[in-house]
């Protein structure tokens, strides 16, 4: 082959690989190092989705565990208690990859103790994470979404968004005003092709369930066997903790066609706790 032909031919195959790489959707899950969101990027990533990781833990394994499916992967160390920090995530996104498809707001913390106790600094920081960073991210990712002409926004809630426990004031509270914004983001989207839906997993064994457990432990004086035992018998109705691949193939859905006209809704994902 003549040398001007493989010039144009390195050209083209560049070319191609370009636009196949900006056929690519992107997706960025806040808390995504571990547990729920590095599940939900995991099962994102097999598909074809390329990430933006987000939280705190191991992240060099979490950027491993998706690059591994051949998914380009960025990770930023926002914290979701800053809103410019939040800002910047989304600024380095589009810097990176040029657009956004899918925002799913996972991060989130627990503390549970009995309101008369419950530290001031807890509540704060339980409502700035679970609930404030979700509509921070939101203010951020509709102007992306809207200049698109797409955008899935998925908010990992909780079957404590529907019903309570007791000493997780807090958490509740959060989750319950993380369903209303998703209903509230669905409304203000409704004419456009954006939608907002939220998941309520159970129980799903991740590090702050499995700390929850511990606790428990400690507090009764019993082994983590018996009481992750207790804790699965005591809700949930199947016996079955939830997996996170079952919550990535839940985003997955509501990421298809066949959710197109799924707005404001709450998936609930829970071994049938909530049915009972
Ligand atoms: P996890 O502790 O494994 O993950 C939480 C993630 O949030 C971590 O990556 C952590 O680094 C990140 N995070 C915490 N504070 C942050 C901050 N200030 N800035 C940035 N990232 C921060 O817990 P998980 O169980 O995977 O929880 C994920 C989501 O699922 C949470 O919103 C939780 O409320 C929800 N959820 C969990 C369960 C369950 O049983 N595990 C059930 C229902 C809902």
């Amino acid at each position: 082959m003549r040398m001007k032909n493989i010039l144009v031919l390195i050209f083209f195959t560049i070319l191609n690989f370009d636009a196949a790489l900006a056929d690519r959707k992107v997706a960025l899950v806040t808390g995504s190092v571990s547990g729920i969101g590095l599940g939900i990027a995991t099962e994102m990533a097999k598909t074809g989705y390329d990430i933006v990781l987000n939280g705190f833990g191991d992240v060099d394994k979490a950027v491993a565990q998706i690059s591994a499916f051949g998914a380009r992967v960025i990770y930023d160390d926002a914290d979701l208690k800053d809103p410019d920090q939040i800002g910047n995530m989304f600024r380095k996104t589009m810097d990176t990859f040029g657009r956004l498809d899918v925002l799913v707001n996972n991060a989130g913390i627990q503390y549970v103790s009995p309101i008369e106790e419950f530290p001031l600094e807890k509540w704060n920081d339980i409502i700035a994470i679970n609930l404030t960073a979700p509509f921070i991210a939101i203010q951020n990712a509709l102007p992306i979404s809207k200049a698109r002409g797409y955008g899935r926004i998925i908010n990992i809630a909780s079957t404590h968004g529907l019903v309570a426990s007791v000493n997780k004031s807090a958490y509740v509270a959060a989750k319950h005003g993380v369903i209303g914004l998703t209903k509230e983001v669905a409304l203000e989207t409704a004419t456009t092709n954006i939608t907002c839906n939220a998941i309520c997993p159970g129980w799903v064994l991740t590090p702050l369930v499995e700390k929850q457990i511990t606790d428990r432990a400690t507090q009764k004086g019993t082994s983590t066997e018996v009481e992750k035992l207790a804790l699965i018998s005591e809700k949930h109705p199947s016996q079955q903790f939830v997996t996170v691949e079952q919550i990535g193939q839940a985003v997955l859905f509501l990421c298809s066609p066949a959710a197109d006209q799924m707005r404001g809704a709450s998936l609930v994902i829970d071994g049938g706790w909530t049915a009972q």
